[in-house]
This record gives C-alpha cells, sequence and structure tokens, in this order.
C-alpha cells in the first residue's frame, strides 16, 4: 500500500472508504495520480468539478481575487458579493439569494427559511411547521438532514432527531397530496435523485408536485445541489418540466471545482422573514466564494455547458447502450448524470469501479449497485468515446 494511503488511513477517521490512488494533478476531465497515470474523471467530486479542473477563467478569477482580499465576514460589505447575488438572482429568476458554503448548510437553511415563512406569513401555529421530504433523499449530514434520511447507515446512532419532518415515496404524486396538512410549510426534493443511484421521478411529477404546493400554500424547495447547473442537460433539472421553485438550493457546481459555495434563492415574501442576527455562516458568501461563484456561473453561461451536458449525455448514453452484460440491469440518467445498475448478485460495483480504476477512469458506486458516470461537462467528445470503449472492454473482462 502506498505510503501516503496508510497515514491517511491511521491518521484520518475512517468515515470514507476510497478507492486505492493517490490523485495530485487535473486539468479539464484528467486527473493524474502519484504515479503519473493517466484517469478520465467521470465522478467530477459528485458535481462539484462540472467545470472541469483548473478551468482557466475560475482560476484566474480566484487567484485575482485572492491577491485583493479573501475573507472579511459579512460584517462588512465587499466589492464582490453583491455582483455574485445580483448575477446569480437575475440568471435564475428570483429576488434575492442568501450565501453559505457547503450543500448541507444551503440545506439546513431553506429548511429553516421555510420554517420561518411558515410562522410569519403562512400563520401556522408555534412549532407545528411540518416539512415533507422523499424517501431515499440526499441532502447532506447533519443531524436535521439525517433525520429526513430513510438510509438506516446515516440514521444509526445519530439520534435523537427533531421533530417535524416526514417522509413520502419519491415520484408517487397521490402521496404527496395525503401527507399535506394546514401545518405543512415546505416539500423538499432532490429532481433527480443522486446518492440513491441516479434515480428519475417519472416525468410531470415536478410539475404536479410545484402544483400542488401552490393549491396548499406550500413552499416547493428543490435540492439542485447535485443536478443543477448544468448537469441533467439544463441549467436546472426542474427546467426539464419549466418548474420555478419557491426556495433553489444550489452547490457543488457553483464552486467551480475550486472552493465549497452554496446558495439558497427566494423570491422577496420569503426571504423577507430573516432579519438581521437570524441565520448566518462566517465564512457565507465570503468574498474569494463570490468572486470564483460568479465565474463558475458565467462559464456556465458563457461556455454553453448545460447544452453541452444535454448533447454529450446522449453520445454517452448512446455507447453505454451498446454494451451488454448480464449484470447491467438499467442505464438512466439526464445529461451528464448518468448511473449504470447492477445486478450485485452477479456483480458487485465496487467491483466494477476498481476494475474501472485499473484501467483509466474515475468512478464511484452508490449503494453497491449503480456506477455512475458523471464527467465534467468540458469533456471532450473523444474523451467520452475513450470513457465508453475502456467500460466495454472492463464488462467485456468481468464475465
Ligand atoms: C452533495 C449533496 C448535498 C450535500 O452537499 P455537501 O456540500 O456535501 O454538504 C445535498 N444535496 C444533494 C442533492 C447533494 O447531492
Amino acid at each position: 500500500m502506498s505510503n501516503t494511503i496508510q497515514r491517511e488511513t491511521q491518521f484520518g477517521a475512517h468515515n470514507y472508504h476510497p478507492l486505492p490512488v493517490v490523485l495530485v494533478k487535473g486539468k479539464g476531465a484528467l486527473v493524474w495520480d502519484e504515479n503519473g497515470k493517466e484517469y478520465i474523471d467521470m465522478m467530477s467530486a459528485y458535481s462539484a468539478v462540472s467545470h472541469g479542473h483548473q478551468h482557466p477563467k475560475i482560476v484566474q478569477a480566484l487567484e485575482k481575487q485572492l491577491a485583493r482580499l479573501a475573507i472579511v465576514s459579512r460584517s462588512y460589505y465587499t466589492d464582490v458579493l453583491a455582483d455574485f447575488l445580483q448575477y446569480a438572482c437575475e440568471l435564475l429568476g428570483y429576488d434575492k439569494a442568501l450565501p453559505m458554503n457547503t450543500g448541507a448548510e444551503a440545506v439546513e437553511t431553506a429548511l429553516k427559511l421555510a420554517r420561518k415563512w411558515g410562522y410569519q406569513v403562512k400563520q401556522v401555529p408555534s412549532d407545528q411547521a411540518e416539512i415533507i421530504a422523499c424517501r431515499n433523499n440526499f441532502h447532506g449530514r447533519t443531524i436535521a438532514i439525517v433525520g429526513m434520511s430513510t438510509e438506516p447507515q446515516y440514521r444509526e446512532d445519530f439520534g435523537p432527531f427533531p421533530a417535524g419532518f416526514k417522509v413520502i415515496p419519491y415520484g408517487d404524486i397521490n402521496t404527496l397530496e395525503k401527507a399535506i396538512t394546514p401545518n405543512t410549510v415546505a416539500f423538499i426534493v432532490e429532481p433527480i435523485q443522486g446518492e440513491a443511484g441516479i434515480i428519475l421521478p417519472p416525468p410531470g411529477y415536478l410539475k404536479q408536485c410545484k402544483d400542488l404546493c401552490v393549491r396548499h400554500n406550500v413552499l416547493f424547495i428543490a435540492d439542485e445541489i447535485q443536478s443543477g447547473l448544468g448537469r441533467a442537460g439544463k441549467r436546472l433539472a426542474c427546467d426539464h418540466e419549466n418548474v420555478h421553485p419557491d426556495i433553489l438550493v444550489l452547490g457543488k457546481a457553483l464552486g467551480g471545482g475550486v472552493l465549497p459555495v452554496s446558495l439558497v434563492l427566494a423570491d422577496d415574501p420569503i426571504m423577507s422573514v430573516l432579519r438581521p442576527g437570524d441565520h448566518g455562516s462566517t465564512f457565507g458568501g465570503y468574498a474569494l466564494a463570490a468572486a470564483v461563484g460568479l465565474a463558475a456561473l458565467k462559464a456556465l453561461e458563457e461556455e454553453g455547458l448545460a447544452e453541452r451536458a444535454a448533447v454529450l449525455g446522449e453520445r454517452l448514453m448512446k455507447g453505454l447502450k451498446t454494451i451488454s452484460h448480464p449484470a447491467i440491469k438499467d442505464i438512466r440518467g439526464k445529461g451528464l448524470m448518468i448511473g449504470i445498475e447492477l445486478d450485485p448478485t452477479i456483480l458487485e460495483g465496487r467491483t466494477v469501479a476498481l476494475k474501472l480504476l485499473e484501467q483509466g477512469i474515475l468512478t464511484k458506486e452508490t449503494h453497491q449497485v449503480v456506477i455512475r458516470l458523471a464527467p465534467p461537462l468540458v469533456i471532450s467528445e473523444a474523451l467520452i468515446d475513450r470513457a465508453i470503449e475502456i467500460i466495454r472492454q472492463v464488462f467485456s473482462e468481468l464475465k
């Protein structure tokens, strides 16, 4: 075992089980390990690297800002945060945005915002607010958020959890209707469930959910931390159904592959319930993050990355569908967010991920059964084609 891996294993908590590779460099859709071996990055750090490694304009924005001013806290104004927030609001069609750092923090922010809106605007009785989430959701790792999870390992021995959350099946509009009560303040949903294994809801589901929420004065919260910002072949995955969420949560790719940057967007009637002191984060919206977030959003638009994801996603999907193996149960996804579902009695996800690693492709299995393929949106056609051939080869050797 490499000395680096041995030491990380010795000194790092074992809350992850990484594949055995030590990466030292990245550029675009490629990364290299400590021995100089090249890999196609088909993981993009779960969409955090949608712009590719070392995106020139994002790195430039980061360096320029770093040379000037990095962090001052929100106790003062900076000359970059307004630019970032204005660009995000105008691009995505919201009155206001609230900057945080990680996705989980932004989800927590959205939940707090929905609750406060519920008490102040919807007039739900004190401490009675209910939020509805979906089975197999992934919204992060805080105690409140894992309290909404249905994954036993994410919850086990971390309780007790906050009250006020209800979980319903994903993709089933009827159970949502039944679950809504006069005290329901919000419904939180991933337009595509990423961690659950790239699960797509039935067509029309998001639109039906949004309409139902409007009818019952319930906020529709879209967690687009993974599916948003071009990943699913549109600027937002919700755009596939022309759904405008009441609260939009962004993260991962918003950091341009260089920093954690997250954002919660909503219109004034919702966001204005927050007053100074209600909520915050020391780092949220710091100057570096604002410069990077702005550069990441601009690159997404100027380089047409969503359209690119749609075209390349189709190319990848088409190529993958020509691979046949008794263990492949399903290949599904949207844009460059694709999952290969395996029959684990024939082939385990980790076996495939390890074999792909050996052959120069970075992927990761989720729940042992789904191989995720989500390369940077800037990946070339040639690399997509190379990836398809490597995947074909690996499956043919895993008979
Ligand atoms: C990754 C993810 C999160 C959590 O983001 P972190 O930055 O890891 O806290 C939340 N929701 C979804 C849909 C995600 O994919």
